[in-house]
C-alpha cells in the first residue's frame, strides 16, 4: 500500500480525546500530578497540606489542605479545562501572584484517572464530595468534611497504559515524589508538609516559618551549622536564604534549590551563577548546598513558558543572574573576614617583617602592583616561616599551628588572581604595550569570543584587534604576564572564553588564566628571598587554600597531627 492511500482526513479531535493528548503536558508522571496539587492547596493559602501515596502514586494520591475549600456551586467546573479562579482576563497574568492560572490541571489529572475531592469552602456549613472517572463527573452529593480540601486520585494512568509502562520504577517515582515535596517545603517554610509513602511516613516539614528548621528537615540537622544567610536586596530584586560555608559541599547539584515568588524553578544558568560565586571557595567537582529565594515584582517574572510552570522567564535576566552571583559572593567574602578576624585574635606573627626582601623577585611579576585602594585585607593564613622548597614545586613552611606544604604554581596564582581582580575592579589594570605589534592565527570560535568580550579583554590589559577571519594583532598585554609569551596567553585566554556557558563566568576565567599563565611553574627553582615573599603575599590574600580553579595550593599538617603520625598520642 503506498503512503498516499493511508492517508486519513483532517479531522477536528473528539473533545476528551483532546483532553487525554493535552494532559500528558501536565500530568506527565506521578510526581508532576503531585506536584500540581500541592500548586493548588498553597494558593488555597493552605497552612498544613498532608500527602498520602501508595504505589508511588500509581495506586493513591490523596492531598488534603487546609485551604479555603471551593464552593458547591463551582466544584463540578473545576474540573473542566480552561476553568481557573486565578486569571479572569489577560492582564492578571502581570500581577500573578498564584502558582497556578492555566486551569487545566485538575481536568487534565481527571481525564487519566478517578478522582474523588471532598472540600468545604470557608464559610459553608456543609461539604460538597465529588466523583468523577476520565473526565466525566459521575456523582456530586452533600458530605461532612473539614474546611479545605481532600482529593484522592486513583488508578493514574489506568487508561493510558502507555504512560504506566513509562514509571518504571516505583522506588525512584516515591523518590522523585519525595524530592517534589521537599522543594515545596523549602519554598513554603510557613507551610507544614507531611508525606506518608505506602503507609510509612517518610518526610515532615516543621511549617515554622524558618528556612533553617526547614533545611534541617530536608538536608539533615547537622547541616544547618554550616550554613551562611544571604540577604540581598539590588535594584528591586531581594535575595534571601541560606546557603552552605565551604566546609560543606555535595558530589552533585541535587542540593540546590531555586525559588521564584515561592515557586521552585529549574534554572540551569541561575544555578550555574550560584556556583560560579564559589570558585575558588569549593574544589572543582564539588557543590554547595543551597536554598535561595528571588522575590520580584509579580509582573517580572513570566512563569507562562512552560507546561508544568516550573521554568521561568525574568523580564530583566541578566540584573537577576547578577544580583544572585553578587549575593553569594559578598556572603562567601564576608565570611572569610569574618573568620580570619575571629583567627587574627589568637594568632601571633612568626616572621619578622624587615625579614622580607624589598628588590623584586620572580622577574618582577609577584611585584607589579600592590592591591589597589584598601588596606590589606586581614588573612585566613598564619604568618609563615618558609624553610625550603621540595622537589623543585613545593614550598616547606612551618607556622603556629603546624607544618605548611605550599604549591608554589597554585600559591602564585591565587596571589595574582586577587590582584588582578582587584585591579580590575578599580579599572587600573596596568598593560604594556609590545615594542612591535605581534599577529596570532585563532580559530573562528577564539575569533567569537574575542569579540564578545571586547570590552572585557580590554579593561583587562589587552590591546586586541581583529586581523581577517582568523588572525589578531597584539598590540599590548596586561603588566602581570610578566614573562610569559604574549602570544600564548591571548591564545589561552580566548580558549578559556569560548563556548562560555554563561556571561558571568568570563571575567573569572578570563581572570584565572592569565593567572595561571603568568605564575610560576612548577620545576622552577626559588630561593628563599623569593619563597618568602609569595608566602608573604599568599598571607595577604582573601582564600588563601585554594587557587582560581579551586584546586587547593596547601596541605596543612597540624602538630597534633605530627604528633599523632609519630605515636606521641
Ligand atoms: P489552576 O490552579 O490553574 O487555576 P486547576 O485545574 O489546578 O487550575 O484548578 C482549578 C480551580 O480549582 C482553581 O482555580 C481553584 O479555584 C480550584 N482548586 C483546585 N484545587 C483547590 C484546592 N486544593 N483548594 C481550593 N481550590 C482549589
Ligand atoms: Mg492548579
Amino acid at each position: 500500500m503506498s503512503q498516499d492511500s493511508e492517508r486519513r482526513p483532517i479531522q477536528r479531535m473528539a473533545p476528551d480525546l483532546a483532553l487525554k493528548i493535552a494532559a500528558g503536558e501536565v500530568a506527565e508522571r506521578p510526581a508532576s500530578v503531585v506536584k500540581e496539587l500541592i500548586d493548588n492547596a498553597i494558593d488555597a493559602g493552605a497552612q498544613h497540606i498532608r500527602l498520602e501515596i501508595r504505589e508511588a502514586g500509581l495506586k493513591l494520591i490523596r492531598v488534603t489542605d487546609d485551604g479555603h475549600g471551593i464552593p458547591r456551586a463551582e466544584v463540578e467546573l473545576a474540573f473542566a479545562s480552561h476553568a481557573t479562579s486565578k486569571i479572569h482576563q489577560w492582564d492578571d497574568l502581570e500581577q500573578l501572584t498564584t502558582l497556578g492560572f492555566r486551569g487545566e490541571a485538575l481536568a487534565s489529572i481527571a481525564a487519566v484517572s478517578r478522582i474523588e475531592v471532598q472540600t468545604r469552602f470557608a464559610d459553608e456549613t456543609v461539604g460538597t464530595r465529588v466523583r468523577a472517572e476520565h473526565g466525566e463527573i459521575l456523582e456530586q452529593s452533600p458530605c461532612s468534611t473539614p474546611r479545605g480540601l481532600r482529593i484522592s486520585i486513583s488508578d493514574l494512568f489506568g487508561n493510558v497504559p502507555a504512560r504506566r509502562k513509562f514509571v518504571r520504577s516505583l522506588r525512584a517515582e516515591g523518590g522523585q515524589i519525595q524530592s517534589v515535596v521537599m522543594q515545596y517545603a523549602l519554598a513554603q517554610p510557613g507551610v507544614q508538609f507531611t508525606l506518608s509513602l505506602d503507609g510509612r511516613d517518610t518526610f515532615m516539614s516543621p511549617g515554622s516559618g524558618n528556612l533553617a528548621d526547614v533545611m534541617a528537615a530536608v538536608h539533615g540537622p547537622t547541616t544547618i551549622e554550616s550554613l551562611l544567610r544571604v540577604d540581598w536586596q539590588e535594584h528591586g530584586i531581594r535575595i534571601e536564604g541560606l546557603i552552605s560555608r565551604p566546609s560543606l559541599s555535595r558530589s552533585n547539584r541535587s542540593a540546590i534549590s531555586v525559588f521564584a515568588n515561592g515557586r521552585p524553578i529549574q534554572n540551569r544558568s541561575l544555578i550555574f551563577a550560584l556556583e560560579e560565586a564559589y570558585s575558588g571557595f569549593l574544589m572543582i567537582g564539588r557543590h554547595p548546598v543551597a536554598a535561595v529565594h528571588l522575590v520580584l515584582p509579580p509582573g517580572e517574572i513570566d512563569a507562562n513558558i512552560h507546561p508544568a510552570k516550573s521554568e521561568v522567564r525574568f523580564a530583566r535576566d541578566r540584573e537577576v543572574h547578577g544580583a544572585l552571583h553578587r549575593s553569594i559572593g559578598t556572603t562567601l567574602l564576608e565570611m572569610r573576614l569574618n573568620r580570619t578576624a575571629q583567627l587574627d585574635t589568637h594568632l601571633f606573627a612568626t616572621v619578622e617583617a624587615e625579614e622580607l626582601p624589598t628588590q623584586p623577585a620572580l622577574g618582577g611579576s609577584l611585584h607589579a602592583a600592590e592591591p589597589v585602594g584598601a588596606a590589606p585585607a586581614p588573612s585566613a593564613l598564619p604568618a609563615l616561616r618558609v624553610f625550603g622548597q621540595a622537589n623543585q614545586t613545593f614550598i616547606i613552611a612551618e607556622g603556629p599551628q603546624g607544618l605548611y606544604m605550599i604549591d608554589q604554581h597554585a600559591a602564585h596564582e591565587r596571589v595574582l588572581f586577587d590582584r588582578l581582580d582587584l585591579q580590575l575592579e578599580a579599572g587600573e589594570v596596568q598593560t604594556q604595550p609590545l615594542l612591535e605589534p605581534a599577529s596570532l592565527a585563532i580559530s573562528a570560535t577564539q575569533m567569537l569570543a574575542l569579540e564578545e568580550n571586547e570590552e572585557l579583554l580590554a579593561s583587562a590589559g589587552f590591546d586586541l584587534e581583529p586581523f581577517g577571519s582568523d588572525a589578531c594583532l597584539i598590540r599590548a598585554v596586561p603588566a602581570l604576564a610578566g614573562p610569559a609569551s604574549p602570544a600564548q596567553l591571548v591564545s589561552e585566554v580566548l580558549t578559556e572564553l569560548e563556548n562560555l556557558p554563561e556571561p558571568a563566568a568570563a571575567r573569572e576565567r578570563a581572570l584565572a588564566s592569565m593567572a595561571c599563565q603568568a605564575a610560576v611553574k612548577a620545576g622552577a627553582t626559588l630561593d628563599v628571598q623569593e619563597m618568602r615573599e609569595l608566602v608573604s603575599q599568599l598571607e595577604r590574600t582573601l582564600r588563601p587554600d585554594t587557587c582560581p580553579h579551586g584546586r587547593p595550593t596547601m596541605i596543612h599538617l597540624s602538630h597534633s597531627q605530627l604528633e599523632r603520625e609519630f605515636g606521641r598520642r
